[in-house]
């Protein structure tokens, strides 16, 4: 009985015995074809968007293999027959972990040191995984890229003359590039202002509309920078004069009696300081909420139409008295101190209450809506990145996107936001920057700095 227990125990045993192997060398085989055989490639990402490359650019991307990991990668660059290895790389040391599963890979593309020629190029990268498959050789991602070497900057001439500019005031420069640049436009200090093209038939010549803020003086630069596909940049030099201009100081009493009207408007603003004194939320609005509707108010200049849309001198409320000027500088004064200073960005008229407001001329309604200090406001895009801002209005009779007339009614005065009494604050930008309306109430000056500067233009064009 005993033997035979033991016996059969023991043939147990061997099968046991058996299945394990048995199930070793298919787990073994499975693990192979699965894990040390797998056959998914790795994958190759470029970072470039598009296929320019200019004078020293680097291409750089990621390698992706989940599997197996990351063996070998290998980048060249091929014109008229010639290949130049950029990079070879093989072995990654891996980590406790294994190889990498991802890895970034950035090379410089220097066409002068690699002695490239302006033109097409041939970009191949070729990565390989540690898989058994192929003699060990890994499952192989290719990648190639057709490259335009662009090495040369873009020529850009400046067309137009006599740029006339003072603090606080707009310009504009014709200038046509030698090549199809994306970005383009008129450099003023650290501020850059779009140009744009479409206006004349020369697809190459650009009309831009700029301006000198307030605050920059007459040391300010400027220039026109043209950046082509490639990156490389163009600049072009112009003729201009900074003429000196000075802003008034203007004292401005904040009265008890006016804190208390003015505040409940702003309770439900974010941040609004409600368990703060009367002062000090005053100052939230006067400085903080100024901000935000500085940049509510300008927003629509980073996509202006591209048209221009209007004509002549701009109009400007009838019968009406101007009672602040643009970028006064205003100290404001409670109980005989000083509490505060602020910038005027507009020109404040005040005519009968609820009187009616002419679009000053015409275009598309690019802003309808409560901005804080500045009430109920409508902005009209006037093409190009001119604009014009009409605040505190008691009521709007426009909606957005809606095409306007000069002197169209847009709506009525008010006192709406952070206003005294019953007035329009009109205001202009161009892009991102106030600029002073009296400019464009000037029907002599817009003929000598706008239109005539587009008129010279289209002649040369002409005759080109
Ligand atoms: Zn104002």
């Amino acid at each position: 009985m005993g033997f035979k227990k033991r016996r059969e125990r023991g043939k147990g045993l061997k099968y046991s015995l058996a299945a394990v192997l048995i199930t070793m060398v298919a787990v073994s085989a499975v693990w192979l074809l699965m894990v040390k055989f797998e056959g998914r490639a790795p994958e190759i990402e470029l970072d470039m968007s598009d296929s320019f490359i200019g004078a020293d650019a680097a291409v750089s991307g990621t390698i992706t293999d989940e599997k197996s990991g990351i063996r070998k990668l290998w980048i060249a660059v091929i014109q008229n027959d010639r290949e130049t290895v950029l990079k070879e790389e093989s072995d990654f040391s891996g980590t406790q972990q294994g190889p990498p599963r991802q890895r970034r890979f950035e090379v410089d593309l220097n066409a002068g040191k690699l002695d490239l020629k302006d033109g097409k190029a041939l970009l191949r990268i070729a990565a390989w995984d540690h898989s058994w498959r192929g003699w060990f050789s890994g499952n192989q991602a290719y990648l190639e890229k057709e490259i335009t070497i662009d090495t040369q900057p873009p020529r850009v001439e400046v067309i137009s003359r006599q740029h006339n500019i003072r603090p606080g005031g707009s310009g504009l420069a014709v200038y046509r590039m030698s090549e199809n640049c994306p970005e383009h436009g008129v450099v003023v200090g650290d501020h850059f202002f779009p140009g744009h093209k479409g206006y004349f038939d020369d697809p190459e010549l650009a009309v831009c509309f700029f301006a000198l803020a307030h605050d920059q003086d007459r040391d300010t630069k400027l220039h026109v920078q043209a950046l082509d596909p490639a990156g490389n940049a163009g600049r072009g030099g112009f003729y201009y004069h900074i003429r000196n201009k000075s802003f008034d100081a203007e004292p401005l009493p904040v009265s008890d009696r006016f804190l208390s009207r003015i505040l409940p408007e702003f309770q439900s603003e974010d941040g609004f300081p409600a368990d703060a004194g009367a002062l000090e939320q005053f100052l939230f609005v006067n400085r903080e909420l100024r901000k935000k509707n500085n940049r509510t108010i300008l927003a629509p200049g980073r996509s202006p139409d591209e048209q221009m849309h209007w004509q002549g001198g701009f109009s400007r409320l009838p019968n009406a008295a101007r009672k602040a000027s643009f970028a006064d500088h205003r100290t404001y004064v409670y109980n005989g101190e000083k509490i505060d200073e602020q910038i005027h960005m507009g020109i404040d008229l005040a005519s009968v209450s609820q009187a009616p407001v002419p679009a000053a001329n015409a275009g598309k309604v690019a802003f309808v809506g409560r901005a804080g200090i500045y009430g109920n406001v409508v902005i009209i895009d006037h093409g190009f990145g001119l604009f014009s801002v009409y605040a505190h209005l008691s009521r709007s009779s426009v909606s957005e996107g809606q095409m306007v007339e000069k002197n169209d009614i847009i709506g009525g005065t008010g006192a709406t936001g952070l206003a005294g009494g019953d007035h329009l604050h009109y205001g202009m930008f161009v892009h991102d920057v106030f600029v002073d309306p009296m400019e464009w109430w000037d029907s002599q000056w817009i003929q000598n700095n706008i239109t005539g500067k587009l008129e010279h233009a289209r002649e040369l064009a002409k005759n080109n």
